[in-house]
């Protein structure tokens, strides 16, 4: 039976992106490619806050302390705290996704695939998950992805029957799939070579709805994003693109985001919030 290692599973509202406001059941993967320690931090430095956390005191995720600065989820990826994720089977992520919908069946929520990097070790997986009886209810997936790796061939062909519907898939498996693209700008840390993949963002868009979401605090870094969107246009990426405020804190979040939100209007793109931090000050499980 196949198994996912599972950082975090809660239900709660998504607060970004296409389906900010929806109800979501969100399933954080283990395990990234990137470390993400140059957010909130001045240009060339790296964040040391989550690497100061001592993994010994807590054994328990929700304990953990947040950051802010660097990766806010970085218990999802850093093998210091890989043993805070159990490694579960599909079945029993499903049972559990089971207890945590407020009606105990799929109705109008939406799962998250997150991270991590949710494409980096589970595709194989997924349509085991994805195809269980109990999730047949489930109607729209988003699968929230830095964009730096390729879909495998039998997840395309998996993803395949859902987009064009040409086989004899169960018409109660029907799924409208999202690929929430947060690519990577220099002011993560991450070197550009590394982050910027156009070519495969542009497969995504094959297999479902693709859009591109930019963590922004400075004109520097809209001048970053708009390079990179020049460069995933000329590509062929057709999707939409979201300028979203640096902050997984309240303090720095409530410093960036009107300034973003006046950016996106003046450049004509769309503004992403990060309703969780002033929600629910991105605690884990929201
Ligand atoms: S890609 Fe996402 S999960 Fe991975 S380190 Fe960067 S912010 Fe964190």
């Amino acid at each position: 039976m196949s198994k996912i290692k599972i950082a975090e599973l809660f239900y709660s509202i998504q607060g970004e992106g296409r389906y900010m406001g929806v109800p979501s059941v969100f399933l954080r993967t283990f395990g990234c490619n990137f470390k993400c320690a140059g957010f909130g931090m001045p240009r060339g430095e790296l964040s040391e806050e989550a690497n100061n956390i001592d993994p010994i005191k807590y054994t328990d995720y929700k304990m953990l302390p947040l950051v802010s600065t660097g990766c806010d989820s970085y218990a999802s990826w850093d093998p210091r705290f890989k043993d805070l994720s159990p490694l579960l089977t599909t079945d029993a992520i499903v049972e559990r996704i089971m207890e945590i919908l407020p009606h105990g069946e799929w109705r109008d929520e939406h799962l998250v695939i997150t991270g991590g990097e949710p494409l980096l070790g589970w595709q194989k997986q997924y349509p085991d998950l994805l195809s269980h009886p109990k999730m047949k209810g489930l109607k729209e997936i988003t699968f929230e992805t830095n964009g730096t790796f390729r879909l495998t061939k039998e997840f395309k062909q998996y993803l395949h029957t859902w987009k064009y519907h040409d086989v004899d898939v169960d018409v109660d498996f029907w799924r409208d799939v999202t690929f929430s693209v947060s690519a990577k700008l220099p002011c993560s840390g991450e070197p550009w070579s590394d982050a910027i993949k156009p070519e495969r963002v542009c497969e995504y868009e094959e297999y479902g709805t693709a859009y591109l979401k930019f963590v922004i605090a400075t004109e520097e870094d809209f001048k970053d994003a708009e390079r990179a969107i020049a460069e995933y246009r000329a590509a062929g990426f057709t999707g939409h693109v979201y300028l979203m405020p640096v902050g997984g804190v309240e303090n720095v979040y409530a410093m960036n985001n009107r300034n973003v939100a006046l950016l996106a209007m003046k450049h004509g793109l769309r503004y992403s919030d990060r309703l969780q931090v002033p929600l629910f000050k991105n605690e884990w499980g929201t």
